[in-house]
């Protein structure tokens, strides 16, 4: 892929956060990479820019019939003040799964991560210090021509931002209360729950809203059609931990496949611990935990990492799981991926990429 890349002018640099106190999405880096697609012409005009507004035609198709779809992984400052990436060709991939899917262009993955790595180095200062912290990558793809009627779009842009971001747990491993919602739900199959497209997440406020407003922190979603089978937390993945077995939902077509979670799952493997990926209703969860042999509940994802659960709302009663405290298996596994992606820890899997 031939790419230009235009670096912003030095008194254009933007001033950087305190890399202590950065939160999550809210500030962006110097530059972006930008590439458009055209039926009959292909992906062309690859360009890396100093970050900067789009200009889009009120009838882009993006904004009617919400042909979006986007991906989130992470770079991280290791202790030679190198640069890592965790994985991200089974992002780029799974963009394309995506893009199937929602009837948009598929980009070439190994060409789309050079102009990645292009882009951070670039903007390698933005890449944060602080412990826990990193340099979230967002690569996004949108229908921008203009024109109404529900049709795969002939125009597309593709983008990728960067935003520096706060260690999840400054102060350590909290557990998050979680709602349960019987009353709405996420995706069922046949639809587009295992991809990610940005429909799914406005479909989710509300249930997050409500949630929020009863003291608790995120939803647990149940299937859509019996209600009864634990599928996602948020947007996360879930695990829980049953006497000796780990055991995750598996991927049915309404779940999106984490790149966390198959991590998780590796990882246990390769420490003896039975893995299943089994349907788990709700009714298993809590007579499990009545029982004692709930040990542990967590969630998954690039975001957290690894996400312990403290209480579970169902029907109107809650139910503390581990006695409020974080697990030993979730510690170990955060311990184990955080080491892996700050290049800590050997990578037996060859996960990691400096670049
Ligand atoms: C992104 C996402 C996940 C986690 O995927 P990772 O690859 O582990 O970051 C889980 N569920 C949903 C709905 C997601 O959007």
């Amino acid at each position: 892929m031939k790419i230009t890349i235009e670096a912003a002018d030095a008194a254009d640099l933007k001033a950087r956060p305190d890399d202590n106190n950065l939160g999550f999405g809210k500030y962006f880096t110097d530059h972006m990479f930008v590439m458009t697609y055209d039926q009959g012409q292909g992906w062309h005009n690859a360009r890396i820019v100093p970050y900067a507004d789009f200009t889009l035609d009120p009838a882009a198709m993006v904004l009617h019939y919400g042909q979006a779809i986007f991906e989130g992984l992470k770079a991280y400052r290791d202790s030679d003040d190198r640069v890592r990436l965790f994985r991200p060709l089974d992002n780029l991939k799974r963009m394309n799964r995506s893009a199937v899917r929602m009837c948009m262009p598929e980009i070439d993955p190994g060409a789309v991560l050079e102009t990645l790595k292009e882009l951070v180095r670039l903007d390698a200062a933005w890449v944060p210090r602080a412990g826990g912290a990193s340099l979230y990558i967002r690569p996004t793809m949108v229908a921008t021509e203009a024109g109404l009627g529900v049709r795969p779009a002939a125009r597309y842009l593709f983008f990728i931002i960067l935003s520096p971001v706060g260690a999840y747990y400054p102060e350590g491993f909290s557990p998050v209360k979680i709602f349960v919602s019987d009353k709405y739900v996420r995706a069922v199959r046949g639809g587009v729950g295992e991809v990610k497209t940005a429909g799914n997440y406005a479909a989710s406020i509300m249930a997050a809203m409500e949630a929020r407003e009863h003291g608790y922190t995120q939803v647990l979603w149940l299937d859509a059609v019996e209600r009864k089978y634990i599928e996602e937390i948020g947007t996360s993945n879930i695990f829980f931990r049953f006497a000796d077995e780990l055991v995750t939902p598996p991927l049915s077509g309404s779940i999106l496949p984490g790149i966390t979670r198959d991590s998780v799952i590796k990882m246990a493997d390769d420490w003896g611990i039975r893995v299943s990926q089994r349907p788990i209703s709700i009714d298993e969860v809590i007579a499990a935990n009545d029982s004692g042999s709930l040990k542990e509940i967590f969630a998954t994802g690039t975001a957290a990492v690894i996400s312990p659960v403290g209480a579970l709302s169902y029907r109107g009663n809650e139910y503390v799981i581990n006695g409020g405290s974080t697990g030993d298996l979730a510690v170990r596994l955060f311990d184990e991926l955080q080491g892996i992606q700050y290049g800590i820890r050997p990578d037996p899997h060859g996960w990691g990429m400096v670049i």
